[in-house]
C-alpha cells in the first residue's frame, strides 16, 4: 500500500466512529435484502445495493457481486458513483476531504458488513470482508486498494481500483 499525500484522496468513511449516524447512512429503507435472501447461504446483494453498482467500474463491480456470493455474512454497497455535486456536498460536510474521489469516476465503493438480519451494521467484520475482498480481486487479476490499510485517514468501507 502506497502512503497517500494528505488531504489527496482521504474519503468520506471518518463517521466510522460515530455508529449511530453511520448506522443510518447505509441502512436506508429497501437496504434490508430480500426475505428469499434472508438466512440462505448465499448472502447476495439487495436490490438497493445492486442500483448503487450502478456506473461503478465493470472490474470492481465483478468483485463485488463475486465476493457478495463467497461471503458468509451480508453486506451492502451503502455507495458507488457519485456526482460532483455530491462530492461538492461531501467536502462541505465533512463527510469527505477531496474533490479527487474515485467515486467521481466510479472506481471506488463503500461496503458495510451487516448483522445476519440485515438491521445493523457489523462494525467487527470490515478486516474479515477486506480479506475476502482482497481474495476474490486477486483470483479476478483486479488490483484493489483497501481504505482500511490508509493510514493517514482510515476508511475502512472503501475499496477502489489501484
Ligand atoms: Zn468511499
Amino acid at each position: 500500500m502506497s502512503e497517500m499525500p494528505i488531504g489527496m484522496r482521504n474519503d468520506e468513511c471518518g463517521m466510522l466512529n460515530e455508529s449511530p449516524a453511520a448506522s443510518r447512512h447505509p441502512l436506508e429503507k429497501g437496504d434490508e435484502g430480500t426475505e428469499q435472501s434472508k438466512g440462505e447461504l448465499i448472502m447476495e446483494l439487495s436490490k438497493l445495493s445492486l442500483e448503487r453498482l450502478e456506473g461503478v467500474d465493470e472490474r470492481l463491480k465483478a468483485v463485488v457481486i463475486e465476493c457478495a456470493a463467497r461471503c458468509k455474512f451480508p453486506f451492502n454497497v451503502s455507495e458507488g458513483l457519485r456526482t460532483v455535486e455530491q462530492q461538492r456536498e461531501y467536502v462541505r460536510q465533512g463527510k469527505s476531504r477531496t474533490m479527487h474521489s474515485k467515486h467521481l469516476t466510479g472506481k471506488a465503493v463503500d461496503l458495510y458488513p451487516l448483522s445476519m438480519d440485515r438491521k445493523l451494521v457489523d462494525w467487527s467484520r470490515f478486516e474479515e470482508l477486506a480479506d475476502l475482498m482482497f481474495q476474490v480481486a486477486s483470483d479476478q487479476g483486479t488490483d484493489i486498494v483497501w481504505g482500511g490499510n490508509w493510514k493517514t485517514f482510515v476508511d475502512k468501507c472503501h475499496f477502489e481500483l489501484k
